[in-house]
């Protein structure tokens, strides 16, 4: 890796794997080719073990971005008329709100002040008052940095006789999430996030009750949206052979393959690779927020347990503001402002996801960039003191 180059650590697009680098350097396949009928199938495979979803639930790989994933969830799961609860996090939870009042769906948001979740018992009184078809919460919400308890949610919807659709863009793949022990319906995500690649691509896996909620529709989605268009072309590729509906993003999916390999491969069985995975970030996340605290910087989620391993979202210290961005940049890594609209202003965000969670020189380096970075605007900040108490977290035995 090149030391002048600033380290990526914003929530997504992130650091990539040289082996991702290089698979998404390749000349375009035909989406035709052996070669990449093979690599497409082997990605629909591997996508299976990464979500830790059962043997009979639905891959989808589709050129796209996360919200094009969730919109083909909003429509895919519900006809207009019927009700949905939303768990609220923030900026993307109003996002499938409104995707979900655009398919005139009746929507209930169950929402937490800034920084906060609901509480499970505000989300069993959602789903108690009237039936509801579809629980949708955002795992990581990416503008808050708050993680909701996805397990306990999927097994709230199931009680209640409801689908759960989570979205996993700032999370599948870094924060642990086992969608056939959870009985979870949906799990959806982009490119960009935790998986590990360049944007580009919507994926997300469905359960077999989810597909038949698809299949039961009255109002079927827009064509290029529509889970039962797709449902054949993802089913052609896996069992070799190609198909067609629209060109897939070849390149993309050539990496696709690579970077879920990488991911796997680290272990003797896929889940033990996740486990150990989800470790990794946990480690790196408690890593990251001993050196806040060490800085003064003080967390957006209000309570511990709702810290997302993907990213920090921290308040700017007092008489701090965005200017200290382009002074981290200068000390070696690119953070993020603030995304929700009541607060914007007012915080930062550092993603900490992927290939960065393994390399303690990285996670150290952004930790220096951002003390130094605040100490050239005045904030005082022990730079050693901090990188120190990283180190520490990160010299722990090995994760998993
Ligand atoms: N959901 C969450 C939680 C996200 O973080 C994002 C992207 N920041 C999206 C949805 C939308 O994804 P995309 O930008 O790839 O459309």
């Amino acid at each position: 890796m090149n030391d002048a180059r600033p380290l990526l650590m914003i929530p997504g697009p992130i650091e990539i794997s040289d082996t991702v680098a290089d698979a998404a350097g390749i000349r375009p396949p035909s989406h035709v080719a052996p070669s990449f009928i093979e690599a497409f199938g082997e990605a629909l495979e591997a996508l299976r073990e990464v979500w830790c979803a059962g043997p009979d639930s639905q891959p989808f790989v589709v050129a796209g971005g996360g919200t094009l994933a969730m919109e083909a969830a909003a429509t895919n799961l519900l006809d207009p008329g019927e009700r949905a609860v939303v768990v609220n996090t923030g900026y993307f939870g109003d996002r499938m709100l409104e995707m979900l009042r655009r398919r005139g769906v009746q929507t209930v948001d169950v929402s937490a002040p800034l920084g906060d979740a609901p509480s499970l018992d505000a989300v069993r009184e959602a789903l108690a008052a009237a039936p509801a078809k579809v629980l949708f919460a955002t795992h990581v919400d990416t503008s808050t940095g708050v993680r909701v308890d996805a397990a306990a949610l999927a097994a709230l919807a199931r009680e209640h006789g409801a689908l759960s659709c989570f979205d996993g863009v700032c999370a599948t793949a870094g924060e642990t999430f086992l969608q056939a022990d959870w009985g979870a319906d949906v799990y959806l995500t982009a490119s960009q996030k935790a998986v590990g690649l360049p944007a580009g691509l919507a994926l997300w896996v469905a359960s077999p009750a989810a597909m038949k909620a698809r299949a039961g529709l009255h109002a079927p989605p827009s064509m290029s949206l529509d889970w039962s268009v797709w449902e054949p072309i993802q089913a052609a590729y896996e069992a070799r052979s190609p198909s067609y509906f629209s060109t897939p993003a070849t390149t993309l999916v050539w990496a696709l393959r690579a970077g879920l390999r990488e991911i796997l491969d680290r272990a003797d069985s896929p889940r033990a690779a996740m486990l150990q995975r989800f470790a990794e970030h946990d480690r790196a996340a408690r890593a990251m927020r001993a050196a806040w605290a060490v800085l003064g910087l003080k967390p957006l989620p209000v309570r511990d347990d709702l810290q997302a391993n993907t990213l920090s979202a921290l308040w700017y210290p007092e008489g701090v503001d965005k200017g200290v961005l382009g002074r981290i940049k200068a000390h070696g890594a690119i953070v993020a402002g603030g995304l929700h609209p009541a607060a914007k202003t007012r915080y930062f965000r550092v993603g900490h996801m992927g290939e960065v969670t393994r390399r303690p020189s990285d996670l150290i380096r952004t930790v220096r960039a951002v003390a130094q970075g605040l100490a050239d605007v005045g904030h005082a900040a022990d730079v050693e003191a901090a990188c120190d108490a990283a180190r520490e977290v990160l010299s722990e035995a090995d994760a998993g």
